[in-house]
């Protein structure tokens, strides 16, 4: 699965960073830096990051069970 993060969006609240601390953390006060590409091993995190996200900044995309799924 894929993230992008809209940048221009995100206040840094962080709650991404402690609902999915392997996907997303902060540097600095309001840096965040992430993954674009997640295992699905992450789904139920990222995707509750996403819920999450106060500015809802968090674009997740899924592939269904159609797509290139490796
Ligand atoms: S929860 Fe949203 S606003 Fe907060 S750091 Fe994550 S992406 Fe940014």
């Amino acid at each position: 699965m894929r993230i992008v993060v809209d940048l221009n969006r995100c206040q840094a609240f962080a709650q991404c960073v402690f609902l999915a601390p392997g996907v997303f953390s902060l540097h600095g006060e309001e840096a965040l830096l992430y993954q674009p590409r997640v295992d699905e091993a992450h789904r139920d995190d990222v995707l509750r990051a996403a819920a999450a996200c106060p500015v809802q900044a968090i674009l997740v995309e899924c592939r269904g069970a159609g797509g290139d799924v490796r």
